[in-house]
Order: C-alpha cells, then structure tokens, then sequence
C-alpha cells in the first residue's frame, strides 16, 4: 500500500506515460488534454477521498475539502465503491457534478450563458479516458 508520494510519483510518471502515447496516436492537442487529466485525476480526484483522516487529494481542495465530507462519510476507505476502476470514477464525478452544477446555477443566474461545448465532445472524453486511467493506475498500486 503505497502512501501519498509514492503516488504523487506513480502519476507524474503515468503522466509522462500517457502524454507520449496519446501523443503518437492522436497528437500533441489531445496528449496535452489527457496527459492533465491524468494528473487531475490523482492529485485532486484520486480514489483516496474516501479516506476519513484526509488524503494529499482532499487537502488540496483547501478551503473547498469540505465538501468532501459527506463523500468520505458514505464511502469505508479502499472500498471497491471508491476505489473500483470505472464505478470509483464515475461515482467520484457524479458526485462532485452537484457543485459544478450549484456553480453553474449561480453563474446563470447572474446572467452568464454556457456557450456551446458540443463540438468539444472528444476533449471531453480525453479527460474521462485521462481520469480513468488515474484511477486505474492508483488502484493497482493500491493492490500491488
Ligand atoms: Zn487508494
């Protein structure tokens, strides 16, 4: 079970990973995208949240770690509901998408519009597939 650093250093070397072949298969636009996902995705979502005395990851939300809390209260830590590839991800992004949309709401309704994000559907999916892989990555050196 490897703490914090260990890895802190496991995703900067995934990252660098993850850039070079996304960068071979589908270019330097979306090796950067995904690359930054990957790191996103273990140091401010990593399936650590889960864990009650606080992770790297929750202490990077700051002042905003509290709304972590309810999260870390619903999920035992190194549970496969938190930490299984695909169902950690998406329960994790679920989960956090009541503040996006909270942020969303405000910001309509102070009169920003959203512009149209549709055509950047394949961004959008380089982020999940970078998140993902965060994951992936941590829950095999979880488990090593
Ligand atoms: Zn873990």
């Amino acid at each position: 079970m490897p703490d914090g650093r260990t890895h802190r250093a496991i995703n900067i070397l995934g990252s660098a990973v993850v850039f070079g072949v996304t960068w071979l298969t589908y270019g330097l636009h979306f090796a950067i995208i995904t690359a930054t996902a990957y790191l996103v995705g273990e140091l401010w979502l990593s399936p650590d949240l889960d864990h009650r005395a606080g992770s790297d990851a929750y202490k990077r939300w700051w002042i905003l770690a509290g709304i972590w809390l309810p999260y870390q209260a619903m999920h035992a830590h190194r549970r496969w509901l938190s930490h299984a590839p695909i169902l950690g991800t998406l329960g994790r992004l679920v989960y956090l998408s009541w503040l996006v949309g909270a942020a969303l709401l405000v910001m309509w309704w102070i009169g920003y519009r959203m512009p149209d994000i549709e055509p950047f559907w394949r961004e959008g999916i380089a982020v999940l597939v970078g998140v993902e892989l965060a994951a992936i990555t941590h829950w095999i050196a979880d488990w090593w």
